[in-house]
């Protein structure tokens, strides 16, 4: 939300709200004219999505997030005028300016109604040069560095936005400034592949680059967290090179990638492109330089079977003993990505046996992810939206 709010926040006045319908009346009682935001991610769309139709039937409703990216057709149906499904930064103001002057164009980015029919914005491609924070909502969120991804992974939905962009290395610089003198020296990046920043492919690492962007955070008094939350790597990227070069700046030690599957075939069918031996590779690599390696591990996958899951424990017994934490999660099937629709498989009694042995060593939200998966599809029966109508099919 703070990213969508800075480019406007100069010019009108924003207001965060728990309770936007009692805030929205107060305002129109006031005689502002109200827009209500909403940032959706699929868990967040799971649990207020009867907030947002209600809203949406009294006040004009913006709904941007990847849920909205992912699913936008259900959100017009439930009464959201606008659906943001590209880059904020460019939509947003476009939006406030149609309501403000009473516009006709269809706003960039964005979806809407016209007349019954669904009408798509140009589509505009934004530089990563915007302001990351707002000083309206008090919100420092870490500095996204880079956007949309080289790889596809079917349960994913970041490679969906254009080509990899990156935010130069100077203006990273001039946030980190705004948020030292905010007090907020811990600086986290976002970006699909940590170590993948500057990237000339969008597959090699860029040691020059990465070690620019670091050197330049820690010069404007920064102190850089770099391939942990939310800047998680690839295992093909944690090398002796990339780990010896970043190591003097980053403030972290403790490094995330994904095998996501033990089972080979599985790793070919989600489209990762790597195999089990890199992910081991890096395990070695980061164990040996310093680094705290945590892996992440997706059990249910739609297809798996008893022997890729068989396969997966072992994988993960291997990492254990070779010094990895497990960042175990259940599959969760997110519209927009193209795994969605395809059922989760039950969680095997294997994964809750890996666990009970190595509880100190597995982290992650295991069990809510399951409940949250149900809670995923149990909604769409009940909006009974999964049919060819619905974008998220
Ligand atoms: S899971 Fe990671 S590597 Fe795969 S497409 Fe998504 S961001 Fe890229």
């Amino acid at each position: 939300m703070a990213y969508a709010v800075a480019p406007i926040e100069d010019k009108y006045k924003v207001v965060p709200t728990t309770d936007p319908l009692r805030d929205a009346h107060e305002l129109q009682r006031r005689g502002e004219r109200v827009l209500v935001l909403y940032s959706l991610s699929t868990p967040l769309f799971v649990e207020i999505w009867q907030e947002v139709r209600e809203v949406a039937s009294k006040y004009p409703v913006v709904a941007g997030g990847p849920h909205a990216a992912g699913d936008p057709i259900t959100l017009l149906k439930l009464g959201v005028k606008y659906v943001v499904i590209g880059d904020g930064e460019v939509a947003l103001p476009a939006i406030v300016e149609r309501e403000a002057e009473g516009l006709e164009e269809v706003p960039p980015n964005t979806l809407m109604l016209v007349d019954g029919r669904v009408r798509a914005g140009r589509r505009i491609y934004a530089e990563l040069i915007h302001k990351t924070y707002s000083t309206s909502l008090g919100a420092y969120p870490p500095i996204e560095i880079m956007r949309s991804c080289a790889y596809r992974c079917t349960f994913c939905q970041t490679w969906f936005h254009g080509s990899v962009r990156y935010r130069p290395v100077e203006n990273v610089a001039q946030m980190v400034k705004h948020y030292v003198a905010a007090g907020r020296e811990e600086i986290r990046f976002i970006a699909p592949v940590g170590f993948l920043y500057g990237s000339t492919d969008g597959k090699t690492p860029n040691v020059d680059a990465l070690v620019g962007l670091l050197r330049a955070v820690r010069e404007a008094g920064g102190r850089p967290y770099l391939g942990t939350f939310p800047s998680e790597t690839r295992p093909e990227t944690v090398t002796r090179d990339v780990l010896g070069a970043i190591k003097p700046f980053v403030a972290n030690r403790r490094l995330s990638f994904g095998l996501q599957s033990g089972s080979e075939r599985l790793l070919a069918s989600t489209k990762r492109d790597h195999d089990v031996a890199v992910v081991e590779e890096a395990t070695a690599t980061a164990v040996k330089m310093g680094f705290k390696p945590v892996v992440d591990v997706i059990a249910g996958l739609p297809g798996e079977e008893e022997e890729d899951v068989v396969a997966t424990v072992k994988a993960m017994e291997r990492l254990v003993s070779m010094g990895a934490h497990i960042r175990l999660h259940y599959f969760m099937p997110l519209p927009g990505t193209p795994l969605w629709g395809r059922e989760p498989k039950p969680p095997h009694p294997l994964y809750w046996d890996f666990l009970k042995r190595h509880r100190k060593r597995v982290e992650g939200y295991f069990e809510e992810q399951i409940r949250l998966s149900r809670a995923i599809l149990e909604t769409y029966r009940l909006l009974t939206l999964t049919t060819p109508s619905s974008s998220a099919t």
